[in-house]
């Protein structure tokens, strides 16, 4: 891999290695000139932030938070915050740049960014978590404003956290500033559908891609990896259609049903129980073989690089749907595509999330608020567009879905780039 410009190159086993061999993948089929390549590869900015919380037994301890911008070309830059023991600034470049490609598949006028703070929010109080988010959105507001950069939930993140983060930078202007964050509560401001969005892209691109092998929800099963705010609605919808959910899995563990869950009711149990481990009437499987499971649809909905050269052979599902970021690693990938697996990529078929997140930024930028349905019809309709529009780049190129949709959002990154030129 071409070393980027400081001279270093990220280290293989990382995300950023992954979206950058991605990039120059599809930057290859583009024939893109080198210099544009070079240009689209780096990230624009990228701020690292150490800060001190007072924990509740009155000790002082320092965390280390990110904010990364990656492209401004097209719009102001979006995308999620997450709070996770292991995020590192690799980690965040990647997601950042994903998010660059993501919005522009989709067509929204957004660049990428990416933010994250090295934090187990499960070992924290709540009042800790709240003084954490208060101090780091302080700490990132030097990078975010409503018109510049929009940040959202993700891994470890929620409304609530995006409510903190609204207030914070509100209590600075001396005013409320609704569109600085999106994936906030209704009640100040969110949209409707939002905390839905993500899920239901993923059962909508799902459900696009089943028709193109004439089949539909009634005649499959699924396996839904992570039961987060992505995969507890992803199988919900797609169960609400008609699909057969029988394996189900968090942090802690996984369920199985070969019959079928009830998602709902696994959801309320969840609610109670703070975990899936020991609903009624199911068998307890491990994380690793909830992703081998026998099931038509597998959809990760969890972190990055669980599908492995090391797993991906033993994958039974024929159809994946990406709903997490980078959830396999290009071994995995080129594994999966020999086998004919039908790969719905990340950037496309989680992007119902940025795409509201985008009509809740435009719905708090005119304190104007449009009806549930009006959303999901707008999302609907952008979701089946973009999901088509990759299938043609597909064919026409004769190139896998993946690199189709990389190729699709590369390219129009690229092209605004040249309308705009460079400054000065
Ligand atoms: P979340 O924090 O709401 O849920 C994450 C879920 O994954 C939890 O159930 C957690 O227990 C589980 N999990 C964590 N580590 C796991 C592991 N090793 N094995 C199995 N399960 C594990 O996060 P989310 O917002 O649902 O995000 C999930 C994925 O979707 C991430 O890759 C995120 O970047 C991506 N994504 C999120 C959104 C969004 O709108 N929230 C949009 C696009 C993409």
């Amino acid at each position: 891999m071409r070393p980027l410009a400081d001279g270093t190159t990220p280290p293989k086993d990382s995300s950023y290695w992954v979206a950058l061999q991605q990039f120059d993948e599809a930057a290859a089929v583009l024939d893109l000139k080198e210099d544009m390549a070079d240009l689209l590869r780096h990230t624009k900015r990228e701020l690292t932030v150490n800060f001190p919380v007072t924990m509740d037994d009155g000790s002082i301890r320092v965390f280390t938070g990110f904010r990364v911008h990656h492209n401004t070309v097209r719009g102001p830059t979006k995308g999620g915050l997450r709070y996770h023991h292991l995020v590192d600034m690799n980690e965040v470049r990647a997601l950042a740049m994903w998010m660059t490609w993501k919005c522009a598949v989709v067509n929204i006028p957004y660049g990428g960014a990416k933010g994250g703070v090295i934090v187990n929010p499960r070992d924290l109080s709540e009042d800790e978590l709240r003084k954490l988010t208060r101090r780091y959105a302080t700490e990132i507001s030097i990078v975010m404003c409503p018109e510049g950069d929009i940040p959202a939930p993700d891994v470890g993140t929620t409304p609530q956290t995006m409510a903190w983060i609204m207030d914070t930078y509100s209590m600075h202007h001396g005013h409320s500033v609704n569109a600085v964050v999106t994936g906030k509560p209704i009640e100040i401001g969110g949209s409707l559908g939002r905390f839905e969005a993500t899920g239901r892209g993923v059962m909508i691109t799902a459900r696009e891609a089943l028709k193109t092998v004439g089949k539909s929800f009634q005649d499959v099963t699924v396996a839904v990896q992570g039961f987060g705010n992505v995969g507890a609605v992803t199988a919900m919808l797609m169960q609400e259609e008609g699909a057969k959910i029988v394996a189900l899995s968090d942090v802690s563990g996984g369920i199985a049903n070969p019959k079928g869950l009830d998602v709902k009711a696994v959801a309320e149990y969840c609610e109670t129980h703070g975990k899936l481990v020991g609903f009624p009437g199911s068998d307890e499987i491990s994380n690793e073989e909830l992703l081998t499971y026998p099931a038509d649809i597998l959809s990760p909905c969890a972190l990055e690089n669980q599908i492995t050269a090391k797993n991906a052979d033993k994958v039974q599902a024929w159809m994946i749907a990406e709903g997490a970021n980078g959830p396999m690693t290009p071994e995995a990938d080129r594994i999966l595509e020999d086998k004919g697996v039908f790969i719905i990529p990340d950037i496309l078929c989680n992007a119902g999330g940025v795409t509201v997140s985008y009509f809740e930024w435009v719905q708090s930028l005119q304190f104007f608020f449009w009806s549930e349905e009006e959303i999901n019809q707008r999302l609907e309709r952008i979701m089946v567009n973009s999901f088509h529009a990759v299938m043609a780049e597909a064919e026409k190129r004769k190139i896998e879905r993946r690199v189709a949709a990389q190729v699709l959002g590369i390219d129009r990154v690229a092209k605004a780039t040249e309308l705009r030129g460079i400054y000065p």
